[in-house]
């Protein structure tokens, strides 16, 4: 029997995938003391474990900082987490000295799980909810000028609050040390080797377990007419105007819909509903995908490995550039396609586009049979038990750096080289136009040679194994 220790951020997305594997820890004997808030605190409780709630130390947000957390904006976010931990920093000084646990399993962008796990030396398995993300995987992910300025706006205010936190005795080596995947921490993710991106690239630190649910429902798909259903998750959900755009699109069709709206969305503000369409605030979400011929979804991690677990093809409306990484693995794997136009008439045309084209489906279907063939909560709870785990030692991404090394400086060597030629014939005022456009070259021509490399690595890799 061992003691775990289980931390994770008050996010449903984060939270519901350790559900299953906590219960199933339970269920073997462990003793889980999960540190959550109240808002989890009865799903929690119903599989079985110990709930600690760590409500108390929630800060008091200004509208200003509510404002931006609602808009999922990271550098909030990530000053939100350093708070959390610094006012937590008695109470888990006494947890792990009463507790003593064997294991921590954290989610990956908790950081109060993780700095305790490195501060009082436990072995710590990290809980990844969407894809893994590593120098490979992390090309998925397109951040917009916009997102990318706030982050580098935000990173002095960030590395001021990182740099206190050293104060209480933490390990802090930087912001992205503290949430990149990396091939040396024991990590559990939640879908399959076939659908994570790069998946070779990581080492055998990392288990692919495949959707974590609480559920035995099968798909079921024979019903009369066509059932669709429809969800931007339980973050960025406040769309009365996008609800309100399905409702036109759909009524009257020969399908029945389904809304789930969350709850800050008021129903009657939809107005009245057509015969076909039911909204709710929430639904038993595998439940209704068990039944579902079209999902519209916000393409969070959850939602779409929930819907290919039940074979269901997609419309994908992605809000985030993290939902954006996972619609394209969805449209990669055929099983789905793009919102591109949200008025009335594109939202028809999408939804009758999935259901008149088989592919979809039995692409859907196909995920569904690779998903259900993975480890699974069971799996997770071996390799937590089990926790630290060794590597075999190769390790693509430190190669990969290495590579990258030789191959800047081979580049630098090779503008310099063909300008002392070029400059030969081209009269030397023009050398700036010609060190301009090597720097700007220097970028896709890098990604070229990187993803060669990468290609090379990855086939040692398997010829090695
Ligand atoms: N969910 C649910 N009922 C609903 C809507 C959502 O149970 O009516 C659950 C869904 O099953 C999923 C989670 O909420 O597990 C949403 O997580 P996801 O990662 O898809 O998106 P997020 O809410 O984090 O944006």
């Amino acid at each position: 029997m061992k003691k775990i220790a289980v931390f994770c951020i008050p996010a449903h997305g984060h939270t519901n995938p350790m559900l299953a594997v906590v219960r199933e820890l339970a269920r073997r004997g462990d003793e889980v003391r999960f540190y959550s808030f109240s808002a989890f605190q009865e799903k929690i409780e119903r599989t079985g474990v110990t709930f600690v709630s760590c409500d108390k130390y929630l800060p008091e947000l200004n509208a200003k900082e509510a404002e931006k957390l609602k808009k999922v904006s990271t550098t909030e976010m990530t000053i939100q987490d350093i708070r959390i931990t610094a006012a937590m920093d008695a109470f888990m000084h006494d947890e792990f000295t009463a507790f003593k646990p064997d294991v921590v399993y954290t989610d990956s962008v908790c950081f109060w799980g993780k700095l305790n796990a490195w501060k009082y030396d436990v072995p710590m398995v990290v809980s990844t909810s969407t894809f893994a993300f590593n120098q490979m995987s992390s090309s998925y992910m397109k951040n917009t000028p916009k997102e990318i300025a706030g982050l580098i706006l935000g990173l002095p205010r960030i590395s001021k609050a990182l740099n206190e936190l050293k104060t209480y005795g933490y390990k802090v080596k930087g912001l992205f040390a503290l949430i990149q995947s990396d091939n040396q921490t024991d990590s559990v993710v939640y879908t399959s080797k076939r659908f994570q991106p790069y998946s070779e690239s990581f080492s055998d630190h990392y288990i692919f377990v495949g959707p974590s649910l609480l559920t035995d429902i099968r798909p079921n798909k024979s019903h009369e007419r066509p059932l669709v259903y429809i969800s931007l998750g339980t973050v960025i959900n406040d769309r009365p105007d996008f609800y309100g755009k399905c409702i036109e699109a759909l009524k009257g069709e020969n399908m029945d819909v389904i809304i789930s709206c969350g709850e800050s969305v008021d129903r009657s503000s939809l107005g009245a509903l057509p015969k076909n369409i039911s909204v709710y605030t929430c639904v038993d979400q595998l439940d209704v995908l068990s039944k579902a011929d079209v999902f519209i979804t916000h393409c969070g991690m959850n939602s779409v490995s929930e819907s290919l677990y039940m074979a269901t093809p997609m419309v994908l409306y992605a809000q985030t550039n993290e939902q954006e990484a996972v619609a394209r693995r969805v449209r990669e794997m055929g099983a789905g396609i793009d919102l591109k136009d949200d008025s009335v008439a594109g939202i028809r045309d999408a939804v009758r586009q999935i259901l008149n084209t088989p592919s979809y489906q039995k692409s859907a279907q196909a995920c569904c049979d690779d998903f259900r063939q993975c480890p699974g909560a069971k799996g997770a709870a071996d390799f937590i038990e089990t926790a630290p785990h060794n590597s075999d030692g190769i390790d693509i991404i430190s190669d990969l750096k290495k590579a990258n090394v030789g191959l800047q400086v081979g580049y630098s060597l090779f503008t310099v080289l063909l300008a002392s030629i070029l400059f030969r014939f081209v009269p030397i005022k023009y050398l700036w136009i010609y060190i301009v456009l090597s720097i700007i070259l220097s970028m896709p021509i890098n990604k070229l040679l990187q993803k060669a490399a990468y290609k090379r690595l990855a086939r040692t890799k398997l010829h090695q194994k």
